[in-house]
């Protein structure tokens, strides 16, 4: 049987499980929701194809003279700024791609919101759906055989994703196509599909009700500060900032994201991607201009067909030309993997024995001291 890369060297891309001609790997998701490829040994003709066409084992080389440039980016449609994690990019680059008559590949809810999942949209109507930051690993399914079908046809096709997806996508097609366009996100770390689940059941149990939307990135008070919002069935919404609420303490403090983000192959300013889409934090000390509390984008261009791409929404944005360096100072995840929390064995070991969110308050609670120099810290602002 053949033998696959490592657990914690395995991002969960699928492209072995896709180029098989046996169709005998499935992607199996261990205790945590991640999701492995198995080997129905009976069935493997050993070819070598899931091996050779893992990115894990080896890195596409670029071959490319094009040197990446940076922006700062405003989407002008305040409605569409709003709903996205930062200055609204995404969306309006996936509306060019559909007015063209293309397909549009990314990270949706499924309708309980208690899963991740890669699909296709081709209307300007489902656009919602692939809107916004998910923080949970997002199951690729069978979207890179879909988006090959629609490449064949001579549709226009944006993919968007993790950069290990975007590198995935390419292992499995292995040819260029000129219709393909590829778009990727600064990613700090794909956390738990269970830890999420769970985290949502123990919120229904809560509110007696059943969750019909979730924001990660709501902005009511502000970009920089956004809160994590989740609203029920019968109306009643929890809401809480980055620092108090335990799964997004947890995810920002690297206790459940998956093995292979912390050794990361796909960091580094020069992305398989045309395009990479990022919150540009340290817009107020790089260009202050750029900056009004509502949300803006790092736009890093990595090929022509993203310059060309980019300047399709040039009536449609702001946009300011900054330096690529400057930038990864203030952004350190486009070019480092997360720090391995000295918890994350620990974590999962627990996880799964207990209720989550037992684990949760077990590992991802502020300190006692933590807390009350926050609290000092805060009444000193405010005297
Ligand atoms: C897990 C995760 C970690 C991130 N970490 C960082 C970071 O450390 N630093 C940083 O600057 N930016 C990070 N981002 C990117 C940032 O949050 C915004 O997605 C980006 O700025 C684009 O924003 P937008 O306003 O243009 O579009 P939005 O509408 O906010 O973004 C939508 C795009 O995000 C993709 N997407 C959403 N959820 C997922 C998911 N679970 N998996 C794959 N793709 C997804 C969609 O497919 C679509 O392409 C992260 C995003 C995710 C999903």
């Amino acid at each position: 049987m053949m033998e696959l890369i490592s657990k914690n060297k395995c991002n969960g891309c699928a492209a072995c499980a896709m180029v098989c001609p046996q169709k005998c790997i499935d992607m199996v998701p261990d205790k945590m929701g991640f999701r492995y490829p198995e080997i129905d040994a009976e069935r493997c003709i050993k070819c070598g194809l899931c091996q050779s066409r893992c990115p894990a084992y080896s890195k596409t080389v670029k071959k490319t003279t094009f040197a990446p440039k940076a922006y700062a980016v405003m989407g002008k449609d305040e409605k569409i700024r709003e709903k996205s994690s930062s200055g609204g990019v995404f969306s309006l680059i996936a509306g060019y791609v559909i007015s063209q008559g293309g397909v549009v590949f990314g990270a949706a809810f499924d309708e309980a919101c208690h899963s991740v999942k890669h699909i296709a949209v081709d209307s300007p109507y489902d656009l919602k759906k692939l809107r916004g930051s998910k923080y949970v690993q997002s199951e690729i399914g069978t979207s890179y055989a879909t988006a090959k079908s629609c490449l064949e046809q001579g549709r226009k096709v944006l993919f968007t994703g993790t950069p290990c997806q975007i590198s995935g996508l390419k292992a499995f097609l292995n040819k260029e196509y000129d219709n393909l366009y590829l778009q990727d996100i600064v990613c700090h770390g794909v956390p738990s599909p269970a830890v999420w689940d769970g985290y949502l059941i123990y919120i229904e149990k809560r509110f007696g009700e059943k969750v019909k939307y979730v924001s990660f990135r709501d902005k009511t008070k502000g970009w920089e500060e956004y809160l994590l919002r989740i609203e029920m069935d019968n109306g009643a919404v929890y809401s809480n900032d980055r620092v108090n609420d335990l799964y997004m303490r947890g995810f920002l403090h690297n206790c459940f994201l998956r093995s292979s983000c912390f050794e990361c192959a796909h960091k580094g300013t020069e992305r398989d991607a045309d395009m990479t889409l990022a919150d540009f934090w340290g817009v107020k000390e790089i260009c202050p201009q750029m900056q009004d509390g509502k949300g803006t984008s790092l736009v890093i261009i990595s090929s022509l067909k993203g310059q060309l791409l980019l300047e399709q929404i040039d009536a449609e944005i702001r946009k300011q030309k900054v330096v690529l360096s400057d930038v990864v100072k203030y952004n350190p995840a486009i070019v480092k993997s997360a720090d391995l929390n000295s918890n994350r064995n620990k974590f999962e070991e627990d996880f799964g024995k207990k209720p989550t969110i037992t684990v949760l308050k077990k590992y991802c609670s502020m300190s006692k001291i933590k807390r009350l120099k926050r609290k000092i810290k805060s009444l000193l602002k405010h005297k």
